[in-house]
């Protein structure tokens, strides 16, 4: 942790707010958090102190209870509590009730964790009341129908944070920044909605021992909400700024705002409309922790900026493994891999193939000091990228292409397109390796098709190549974004479409910030998911599906088009080709089994490091 945020402090970030933590013993987030609720976590946190302020940067702390909200904890469920008996609609916790004296309690609890932090060296403590944690649950009168002085009245619902404020300044003393985080609009049917939001601001506004507010939206007490806490790539960028800016103008304390900020020409936009004083920017941290250096240093294009894709960020953390980022598998392994080492000896090295895997691994060599020729066999760089960034609400994907092209053209890869590598080539350029990442190719099981069906190959679709009929079944068995993205396409161009997916779900295979927004967008189309189904067989105007566990027929009749999107081989030709030679060979990618973007750089980065 202490080396993953020294590296952003040395990236030229000026203050670090680190994830929330617990401070209450009972009130335990997922299997892995940070506990502030007794003093063993001070060297912890000392140690992160010492390692962000050593490059000028700050750093808080971030106090969080969930209340009715819980994880389960060791794969059990917590009792949870709250105000009062209202369960949550995400994590299904029917809340036990919280004395007065619990309340008391856990003031106390906030204000000694802000307590710990103050003496392990932090600069200040944020305490949470966005998402629909404890706080906001205590400020709503629908989570909380208390009748005793922490409930009923308006004034009697801010109680609690008004003492748990006060609390915390008489713990910390007068040099420690204390913050809120708020959220300017929870976006649930029974969440604290823009204007109660900005009645609460007001109140707040008095609290003369609160510095500064966190602007932030969403609500974890349903899925909709959910999707705001790490907003996916389908959300504008900075849409959170305008509601920033009106509670901007209620207050007196200083406004930080988040969401979806990923480039630092929009940060200082949204400043000088006067939305914010601070702009809080995670994932364009996670995605280029040099990214505040390259900003004043006026490399605005040489900023990898974050694509908004949530897959190694929250999306390894809700699989309980540290985060990362597709584009910058560094990040998260800071002690692991480090920088990327210079080498002793220049070798000449041919890269195959220019999507992800095959330009991380030409930029990455390059930039150790090998002399890197790529060689593309079409006129584009980016591979399956391209192809994802035709889909409704994922054009950003293609940043991932001109990110990874400026890591080549930084590094001075010779890069040719329309060049395939084969055995003559590679006599002619004799390398001393080859990095093989030459992709994958749609894979068509052997199924019964009859000739009278009209079928056709997902990639077809997404390059434009055909046009599909009125009544079209997509049979998706990798459960990702190109069934869901393919089912909104072709619903958008007026198709009735069926969604038929070999899984639980559609987009069972993609973050679930992602999937739960793409599945209401689906919903509103009248896109027709149908769950469990392997493709079988199809006869004229009718498809055979066999349901995955009760063996039964799943049949889709009057269809005009079935779209088969059953995942891709490895595109193994070159390397077949130099199997039998001494040329020496290294993998990369799809070409190595097809997955996603994030294993094909993983892979082209680690491929370069391995010369
Ligand atoms: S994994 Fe995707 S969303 Fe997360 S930081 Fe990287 S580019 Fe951004």
């Amino acid at each position: 942790m202490a080396a993953y945020h020294e590296a952003r402090a040395r990236g030229g970030a000026g203050l670090i707010i680190l994830e929330s933590s617990r401070p209450w013993a009972d009130d335990v987030s997922a299997s892995y958090y940070v506990d502030s609720s007794t003093d063993a976590c001070i060297p912890g946190y000392r140690g992160v102190a010492e390692a962000v302020h050593k490059h000028g940067c700050k750093v808080f702390g971030q106090i969080n209870h969930g209340g009715r909200i819980a994880y389960t904890h060791e794969g059990m469920h917590i009792v949870s509590h709250a105000p009062s008996m209202v369960p949550d609609h995400r994590f299904h916790c029917m809340p036990r009730v919280m004395s007065a004296d619990y309340v008391r309690d856990i003031i106390g609890a906030f204000a000694a964790a802000a307590g710990r932090m103050a003496e392990a060296g932090l600069d200040g403590a944020e305490l949470t009341a966005s998402h629909g944690m404890l706080i906001a649950q205590f400020l709503n009168p629908q989570t909380n129908f208390r009748d005793d002085e922490y409930g009923g009245s308006e004034e009697n619902r801010f109680r609690f944070v008004s003492q748990m404020i006060a609390a915390t300044r008489q713990v910390v003393g007068n040099d420690f920044v204390i913050g809120m985080r708020i959220s300017a609009e929870e976006h649930e049917p029974d969440g604290l909605d823009q204007a109660a939001w900005l009645n609460i601001c007001r109140r707040l506004n008095d609290e003369r021992e609160l510095d500064y507010l966190n602007v932030t939206v969403g609500s974890m007490m349903g899925l909709g909400g959910s999707v705001h806490v790490v907003p996916p790539m389908f959300i504008d960028h900075a849409y959170t700024a305008p509601q920033a800016g009106c509670i901007r103008r209620e207050v007196r304390q200083s406004v930080l705002v988040t969401g979806r900020i990923n480039q630092p020409q929009l940060a200082e936009q949204v400043l000088a409309e006067g939305q914010a004083d601070m702009c809080g920017m995670t994932r364009a941290l996670i995605s280029d922790p040099e990214m505040p250096n390259k900003a004043r240093a006026g490399k605005l294009d040489d900023i990898r900026a974050c694509i908004g894709c949530n897959q190694a960020c929250i999306g390894h953390y809700h699989q309980g493994v540290r985060i990362s980022c597709i584009q910058h598998p560094l990040s998260g392994r800071e002690l692991m891999l480090g920088s990327h080492p210079a080498v002793t000896t220049s070798r000449k090295l041919l890269v195959a193939g220019g999507g992800p895997a095959g330009m991380k691994a030409a930029a990455v060599a390059a930039e150790r000091g090998h002399r890197v020729v790529l060689c593309e066999k079409s006129g584009r760089l980016g591979g399956q990228a391209l192809l994802a960034q035709t889909l409704p609400g994922r054009a950003e994907f293609g940043v991932i292409v001109d990110n990874l092209r400026r890591e080549m053209e930084l590094h001075n890869v010779d890069i040719r397109l329309n060049t395939a590598v084969d055995s003559a080539l590679i006599e002619t350029e004799k390398p001393d390796a080859v990095i093989i990442a030459t992709g994958a190719i749609p894979y068509r099981p052997d199924l019964d098709i009859s000739q009278d069906t009209h079928s056709v190959d997902a990639w077809q679709l997404l390059k434009d190549e055909v046009k599909p009929g009125a009544s079209v079944v997509v049979a998706d068995w990798r459960c990702d974004w190109v069934g869901m993205g393919l089912a909104e396409k072709l619903a958008r161009e007026g198709c009735h479409v069926r969604l038929c997916v070999d899984g639980e779900m559609a987009g069972q295979n993609l973050q679930k910030y992602l999937r739960w927004h793409w599945a209401g967008v689906l919903h509103k189309l009248d896109v027709e998911v149908i769950p469990y189904a392997r493709l079988y067989g199809a006869d004229g105007d009718t498809a055979y599906f066999l349901h995955n566990t009760s063996g039964e027929a799943i049949v889709c009749e009057n269809m005009d088009t079935l779209v088969i999107a059953q995942g891709h081989q490895p595109e193994t030709t070159l390397e077949q080709q130099l199997a039998d030679t001494d040329v020496e060979i290294h993998l990369a990618g799809d070409c190595l089994s097809p997955r996603s973007a994030e294993e094909a750089v993983y892979e082209g980065l680690m491929a370069a490091r391995e010369i």
